[in-house]
């Protein structure tokens, strides 16, 4: 490999499933890749430890009343990173000097400032969190531009698409000789369960994906199926797609993580393990490759690949993702927000599986949209589905079906 200057990183949602895959990578290359900052929600332990092992200048903490717990265990880890915190601290640890990366890999809405701020400073964006992007398109797209860094899509799906793109092509998909975009989907822990059966599964149930390991929010959203209506809504945003030429293919086996169909017949798959290293690796790396720990694709194993059409009937959620980017302006922040709302309130067993989605529905039905024009009307929007949503819940706990 040629010597390559050192990469900086800066990693928001460093404690989290992909925080945790992205510094496996990056101890694999210690000539190419430096770990600056560690950014974490609550997690004051593991972040202190994080940070230790990886020797970075700061650490910050988005709940701002554990900084003083997180300076005290960094000491005790022997780490002198400097604390930063809140807000304004994440948006620091997003937009240091030294940082010529950023992982944006915080769950939910809870990183929208963030992730925004890094666009808007130029860093070179990995992004993970699909809830930005789904719920500040068009802000989070004025920002990229204003900062001028690159992009790369870490969610399997839109990283399997932007390989399977012409290098460095832009515009919209006609123009790039494209007919379709297949996102492929496993169908969840669920695919095959009745609507009677779904009534009644749990939140262990729900967070036990059959091909991939992830975190306790999104892991619920692909038993939804919400998931793969994030993704639509991400696919439309960064590959200027139109929702009529986005296809979700469910595909059980997770091998192919998704498709580009061109105008001339051709259908050009990325195929893989289901391991997020490969995609971290790759926008890591882009446009080298390098080792990722993710072990050869076994196709004699794998054998056959099943594809389905998705089932909008029993997977609703799915519906409404594609209805709200269809109504436009907030209505995909509403949904972002429902959805957080319902599915924290599942996790913790206060509503049924099956009232994520009614939750999510009387939120659109209930809620005003306007257009989306800068982070304070994304910010609204998402405050406003959060009230709606609340109110929901907590309808459905005081009247039990
Ligand atoms: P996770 O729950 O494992 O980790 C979430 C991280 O966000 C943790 O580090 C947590 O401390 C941090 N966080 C939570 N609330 C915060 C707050 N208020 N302020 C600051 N930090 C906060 O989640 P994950 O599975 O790693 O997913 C992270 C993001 O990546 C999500 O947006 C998810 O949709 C996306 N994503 C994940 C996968 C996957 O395989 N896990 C795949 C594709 C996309
Ligand atoms: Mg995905």
């Amino acid at each position: 490999m040629s010597a390559m200057p050192l990469q900086s990183i800066s990693i928001l949602g460093a404690t989290g499933s992909i925080g945790r895959s992205t510094l496996d990578v990056v101890a694999r290359h210690p000539g190419r890749f430096s770990v600056c900052a560690v950014a974490a929600g609550s997690n004051v332990e593991a972040l202190a430890r994080i940070a230790a092992q990886h020797g970075v200048r700061y650490a910050a903490i988005g709940d701002a009343g554990r900084a003083s717990e997180l300076r005290r265990r960094l000491r005790e880890f022997g780490s002198r990173a400097e604390v930063l915190a809140g807000a304004e601290g994440l948006i620091g640890c997003a937009t240091l000097p030294e940082a010529d990366c950023v992982m944006a890999a915080i769950v939910g809405a809870a990183g929208l400032g963030a992730t925004i701020a890094a666009a808007r400073a130029g860093k070179k964006l990995l992004l993970a969190n699909k809830e930005a992007l789904v719920a500040a398109g068009p802000v989070f797209l004025a920002a990229l531009h204003a900062g001028g860094g690159a992009l790369l899509p870490i969610d399997s799906e839109h990283n399997a698409i932007f390989q399977c793109l012409p290098p460095g092509s832009r515009g919209n998909l006609g123009v790039r000789g494209i007919r379709r975009i297949l996102l492929t989907g496993s169908g969840g822990p669920f695919r095959v369960r009745s609507r009677r059966e779904l009534a009644q599964v749990t939140p262990a149930q729900a967070c036990a994906h059959p091909t991939w390991t992830m975190g306790p929010k999104i892991s619920v959203d692909s038993a939804t199926m919400m998931n793969k209506g994030l993704e639509v809504i991400e696919a439309h945003w960064l590959f200027e797609a139109p929702p009529e030429a986005i296809q979700v293919v469910v595909h059980p086996q997770s091998v192919i993580h998704s498709m580009v169909e061109y105008l001339d017949g051709s259908v050009i798959a990325q195929l893989g393990n289901p391991d997020m290293r490969t995609p971290i690796a790759q926008a890591l790396a882009y446009p080298e490759r390098i080792e990722a720990g993710v072990g050869p694709l076994d196709l004699f194993r794998v054998g056959a690949l099943e594809f389905k059409a998705p089932d909008f009937e029993r997977f609703p959620a799915l519906r409404l993702a594609y209805a709200s980017l269809e109504r436009g302006g907030s209505a995909p922040a509403l949904l972002n927000a429902a959805n957080e709302v319902a599915v924290s309130a599942f996790l913790a067993r206060r509503i049924p599986f099956l009232e994520i989605e009614r939750v999510i529905e009387a939120t659109l039905q209930g809620a005003a949209t306007g257009p989306i024009r800068s982070l304070e009307d994304v910010m609204e929007a998402d405050r406003l589905g959060r009230e709606h949503a609340l109110r929901q819940v907590a309808r459905l706990e005081a009247a039990p079906a």
